[in-house]
């Protein structure tokens, strides 16, 4: 019997949890939060995140910074926040415009401060398996919702199929982390089927509707759906041919549902653990 991921109730219960936490703490964690320019998408993620944090009694800064901000402003902003004692966490809302380096923006943020994990120091220490401030917010979504469901990773070939540094390359280090024997698979992947009927746990991390489908899958696969996809009638949907694959997995991620949830549930967390870290709780 397929049992179906909730990402939702999962989300909640970790951050309701959290809020609890929060109201015994004489002092708020605060999310500090740069926008440059004006993508309508990045504006909702950003509100998104205020509203989010807010809702758990954290404090939130949102810095709004026209287009053509010179390079050298950010990174002064930046720096401006990392040395304010009354900011635990850094994000910067990619994309940045063109005339801007995003590496050179993610190096600027204090690793200790770098809630989206992008920072090399954070990233370089989960790849050597040591600890490292935060974890990637998608894949800490996913390794926490295998874990809600009691689903063993050790020991367990993983599949992720994409190899993006958000989602599938992190994933795949912490998976490996976790014991997982791990392949990683891209556009350049040859038969890529034959490698995911091989998969206990299957993670599609692409952004393509029905890449995975009935016929790429065996019985009994656990199967995370990080894909968002927008079809033409409006409808959201993952990486997954949800509705012919769902009877061979023993569990699987809806889209919407799944893992999106757990994305902005795990950035809650890191800034929580940047909080702790940086107050020796
Ligand atoms: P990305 O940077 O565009 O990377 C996509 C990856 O898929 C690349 O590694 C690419 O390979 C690989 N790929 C493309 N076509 C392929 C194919 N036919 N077969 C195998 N691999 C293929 O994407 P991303 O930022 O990681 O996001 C991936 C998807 O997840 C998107 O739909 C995004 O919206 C979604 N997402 C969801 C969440 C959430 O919270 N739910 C969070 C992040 C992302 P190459 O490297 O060879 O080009």
């Amino acid at each position: 019997m397929t049992k179906l991921i909730d990402g939702k109730i999962v989300a909640k219960e970790i951050l309701d949890n959290l809020a609890d936490e929060v109201l015994f703490l004489n002092k708020k964690p605060c999310l500090a939060v740069i926008i440059v320019g004006n993508d309508s998408a990045s504006k909702i993620y950003v509100n998104l995140k205020k509203k989010k944090a807010l809702e758990l009694g954290f404090n939130s800064i949102v810095i709004e910074l026209p287009e053509k901000t010179l390079e050298k402003d950010l990174i002064d902003k930046i720096e401006e926040l990392n040395s304010d004692k009354n900011v635990n966490a850094i994000l910067v809302q990619m994309p940045l415009p063109k005339h801007i380096n995003p590496l050179k923006i993610i190096e600027t943020i204090s690793p200790q401060k770098d809630v989206d994990c992008f920072h090399p120091y954070n990233v370089g220490n989960i790849s050597i398996g040591k600890k490292s401030y935060v974890y990637p917010c998608t894949p800490k979504g996913i390794i926490r919702l295998l874990e809600y469901y009691d689903i063993k990773i050790e020991g367990k070939h993983a599949v992720v199929i994409g190899r993006s540094n958000i989602v599938g390359r992190p994933l795949s280090q912490m998976l490996i982390n976790e014991n997982a024997t791990v392949t990683l698979c891209h556009s350049k992947t040859k038969n890529l089927s034959e490698i995911t009927k091989t998969a206990d746990i299957l993670i599609s991390a692409v952004g393509k509707p029905n890449l995975v489908t009935e016929n790429m899958v065996k019985d009994g696969v656990v199967i995370i759906d990080v894909g968002m996809n927008r079809l033409e009638n409006g409808k959201l949907c993952g990486d997954v041919d949800f509705e012919n694959v769902k009877d061979k997995a023993s569990y699987i991620t809806p889209v919407p549902g799944g893992v999106g949830p757990m994305t902005i549930c795990s950035l809650m967390v890191n800034t929580y653990d940047l909080f702790k870290y940086q107050n020796s709780l």
